[in-house]
């Protein structure tokens, strides 16, 4: 029998033998790319006995062409009342009331860990010689830094009233005709993700936590968010944990928590891939991160991602491409970020048997060369093959 996910007293998720989790196809390439990831959950689930009562709500431009509006109140409830959630790519609305579709739905639901675990597949195309030495998981904060949409544009009463502001009353000798945007970090916010970056290593035995920041520049905010981390150890953690300069970088038996400036970090994470593990790290240096790890990996056509809140049990999970508009309906793009955003689903959700299958049999299938147009095309001696076709290729392997 269907029935919805709920949040126990433990803190942890109460998963039915059939759990209702709703789905948003996506826009553009999702009716090609979600058919397909569904194709392989399905099988990959139905080998343990489990089943997903999948349950489709409308968002983007499919929903604004069904029911003219681009994110309708039954699919934030639909999120709101099942928990846990899945999501193909969604079109910007170009002008009206809302930036991002993604944006909206994480502020709603306070989805303040974007998870985009980073790790290669054997035989996948890769501009590095070493892709197989990257294993890591990114925690970037949500909610916070320059992404909360505090801006003022150049020019208008608004900037003209801040900037008086800031120059009478703080002495900032801001320039005209500058626009300014607002940099909010937290203690609350840093320390909630750093706190789920902890968590998650301490329960997969992963070796250490590096907090990635800009704080030699700016110290009251990406400083301060460095700080609360090695607070939070001290705070919480210290019987399994340990910051850097509490234990010289030895950390013995415990988890180490380090960290290391953003710029720095984008040379290192290419030159000693092995010093990085679990990432904990502010919104803009988690985007910029993200994709710059996931090209070392083979692109966003196979990078999953996640939006969650550890406390109220809320999580959506997501191809972390776009709609790719000029393959839309071709049958043609890799289905493989919405697969293993499905993938890193089922983990959360304790199904690690079907998981590991659909990571087994996707390798198995990419190494005898059977893969996407995208993979292809920098691959030699490869068969190219269609979406839907590269999910059956999975499906014979599971
Ligand atoms: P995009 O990610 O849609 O596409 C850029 C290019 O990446 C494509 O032309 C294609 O060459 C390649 N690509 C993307 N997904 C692929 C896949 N699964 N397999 C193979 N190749 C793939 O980025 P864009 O063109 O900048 O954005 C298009 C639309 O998507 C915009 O409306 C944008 O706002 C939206 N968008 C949505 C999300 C989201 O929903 N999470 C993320 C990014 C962009």
């Amino acid at each position: 029998m269907a029935e919805t996910i709920t949040m126990g007293p433990d803190d942890a998720l109460h998963v039915p033998a059939e759990p209702i989790i709703p789905f948003i196809e996506g826009d553009g390439i999702g009716v090609d790319i979600w058919p397909a990831a569904k194709l392989v959950l399905d099988a990959a689930a139905a080998k343990y006995g489990h089943r997903v009562a999948w349950k489709e709500v409308l968002a983007g431009q499919k929903a604004f062409d069904e029911v003219g509006s681009w994110l309708p109140d039954e699919t934030v409830e639909a999120f709101r009342a099942h928990l846990i959630g899945i999501k193909g790519p969604l079109t910007t609305p170009i002008g009206g009331g809302i930036r991002s579709l993604n944006v909206a739905l994480r502020q709603v639901l306070d989805l303040y860990v974007c998870l985009r675990p980073v790790r290669w597949f054997d035989g996948v195309p890769s501009p590095v010689r070493h892709p197989e030495l990257v294993d890591m998981v990114i925690f970037r904060e949500n909610t916070e830094d320059v992404y909360a949409g505090y801006e003022v544009e150049a020019g208008t009463p608004e900037a003209r009233k801040l900037m008086t502001f800031l120059r009478e009353e703080m002495g900032f000798p801001i320039r005209d005709g500058s626009g300014i945007g607002i940099k909010p970090i937290s203690e609350m916010g840093s320390k909630r993700l750093i706190r789920a970056a902890i968590r998650y290593a301490l329960d997969r035995g992963r070796k250490s936590v590096t907090l990635v920041h800009k704080g030699n520049i700016q110290k009251f905010t990406e400083g301060a968010f460095r700080a609360w981390g090695y607070d939070l150890v001290r705070e919480e953690f210290a019987e399994v944990a340990v910051g850097w300069d509490d234990c010289d970088g030895k950390p013995g038996d415990k988890l180490l928590v380090k960290d290391t400036i953003a710029d720095i970090t984008l040379q290192q994470v290419l030159t000693r891939a092995t010093d990085f593990d679990v990432i904990a790290t502010t919104n803009l240096n988690g985007d910029y991160l993200s994709d710059a790890l996931a090209a070392q990996v083979g692109g966003i056509g196979i990078a999953p991602g996640a939006n969650i809140n550890y406390v109220t049990g809320h999580g959506i999970f997501e191809a972390t491409h776009g709609t790719a508009p000029k393959y839309a309906g071709q049958d043609k793009v890799n289905p493989g970020s919405l697969l293993l955003s499905g993938v890193l689903m089922y983990e959360h959700l304790g199904w690690t048997d079907a998981a590991r299958d659909i990571v087994a049999a996707l390798e198995a299938t990419i190494a005898a060369k059977i893969v996407t147009y995208d993979f292809a095309r920098q691959m030699d001696g490869a068969t190219e093959v269609k979406c839907s076709e590269f999910a059956a290729a999975i499906v014979e392997r599971l």
